[in-house]
């Protein structure tokens, strides 16, 4: 069987081979939508940041040699606030009102906050405490000088980066358009979510949340709902699929008398790489493509879905999406518990992972295996278990990861 490396390995290989040179195209996009979106070009700082010498509190502008020894009184020579510098230059004896944010009047090369200062008149102030060069203000340019790279293409975008873009002057961002994903869940035991599931039904979750991954990782999911387990449905909901950059089909990629997905893609031509990995939730794994989609068909129970949609489509729409990042972030943590390897699958399983002591710990959480969603809603992590003979000892280093 192969190993979850290796299939993630065939996955990216066919995505870098195929003859679609820019994947996902580049727009243009307001400034208050890019949040999270996958960015397309270099930005470089229209100024210096900041742009003048700027105080950072509010006090008083001075030169440090004026006060060495304290207390000592200045003569207050001026004001200057917030997008209205002062006219003055600080000479010895002399300081200049200052608000945060405000130019600093030449001369001067700190500034005193105003809680460490007494006012003796309004044109007095006595200084209750010195201050060091450069203390109480930020130099021009000392954050970024002009036409420096702030940011790289294929970062997404986070909240600091957002409020840069603004302090820029960017008002449109140019990112990743977002391959369209249809989603389609299958199984005759399902009904939707706002209906009454008889003694031999349940609702379909599946959809839920493979829009909800395919959303985080970037892309646009499109539901085409429930085919049911015969050829005909089959048949054409997934036809429908193929209009789309990728399809994503859940259940029916087993074993079973009516597992009947890969039969009806194989009728279509879809060319299938693999159909199994050595993995635990997530053996009947499917990954193929037909002309420029991408096909998955993921086991269908809850858990095996999410897990190998977070292992091999998460990092394939990343990819489309020329993201910096694609791989599936992966941390250590000390064991607190043992933990059973099966020398057949590598297990991704349920954990609790906590930080103390400048490391995380994590244990593996209560569950009843892949279907069981309200033990996964109550952990926070999935620990990585080799695929080996033995069991992982409390106190070894072992891997984990944050779904997303
Ligand atoms: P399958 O992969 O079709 O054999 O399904 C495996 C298990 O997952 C069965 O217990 C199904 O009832 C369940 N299952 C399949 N599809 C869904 C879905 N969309 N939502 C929730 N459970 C599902
Ligand atoms: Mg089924």
């Amino acid at each position: 069987m192969l190993p979850i490396e290796r299939g993630l390995e065939i996955v990216m290989s066919v995505a870098k081979s195929k003859d679609r040179p820019d994947w996902m195209s580049a727009e243009p996009v307001p400034l208050a939508d890019s949040m999270d979106r996958i960015l397309r070009e270099d930005i470089l700082s229209d100024a210096d940041s900041p742009r003048f010498d700027k105080a950072i509190r509010d006090g008083f502008a001075v030169r440090f040699e004026d006060v060495k020894q304290v207390p000592v009184a200045l003569s207050i020579i001026g004001e200057s606030r917030a997008g209205a510098g002062a006219e003055v230059t600080i000479k010895p004896g002399q300081c200049c009102e200052i608000m945060t944010g405000a130019p600093l009047p030449p001369g001067a090369d700190a500034v005193v906050m105003v809680e460490n200062t007494e006012r003796v008149s309004p044109a007095s102030v006595r200084i209750l405490k010195s201050a060091r060069e450069n203390e109480g203000l930020l130099r021009r340019g000392a954050e970024a000088h002009a036409g420096d790279k702030i940011l790289q293409a294929g970062r997404r975008i986070g909240l600091a980066d957002l409020g840069l873009l603004a302090g820029v002057g960017k008002s449109a961002v140019l990112v990743s358009c977002k391959p369209r994903v249809a989603v389609i869940a299958t199984g005759d035991e399902l009904v939707d979510v706002h209906e009454n599931p008889n003694a031999d039904q349940i609702r379909n979750s599946n959809s839920y949340t493979i829009c909800a991954q395919v959303k985080n990782a970037g892309g646009e999911p499109v539901s085409l709902g429930i085919a049911r387990d015969n050829l005909d449905d089959l048949r054409s909901q997934i036809r429908r699929g193929f209009d789309y950059d990728m399809l994503i089909v859940s259940g029916g990629v087993s074993m079973g008398k009516y597992d009947l997905v890969e039969t009806v893609f194989a009728e279509f031509g879809v060319e299938v790489l693999f159909d199994k990995i050595a993995m635990k939730p997530g053996k009947p794994t499917v990954f193929g493509h037909r002309g420029q989609t991408y096909i998955f068909g993921l086991p269908g129970n809850p858990i095996s879905t999410m897990v190998a949609f977070h292992m091999f489509v998460r990092p394939l729409i990343l990819f489309l999406l020329k993201a910096e990042n694609t791989a599936p972030k992966v941390l250590d943590a000390k064991l607190e518990a043992p933990a059973k390897c099966d020398p057949e699958r590598a297990a991704l399983v349920p954990a609790l992972v906590r930080f103390d002591a400048g490391q995380y710990w994590i244990r593996t959480a209560p569950w009843k295996g892949s279907s069981d969603l309200v033990g996964l809603s109550r952990a926070n992590a999935l620990i990585m278990i080799p695929r080996r003979d033995g069991t992982l000892e409390p106190g070894e280093t072992t891997q984990f990861m944050f779904m997303e």
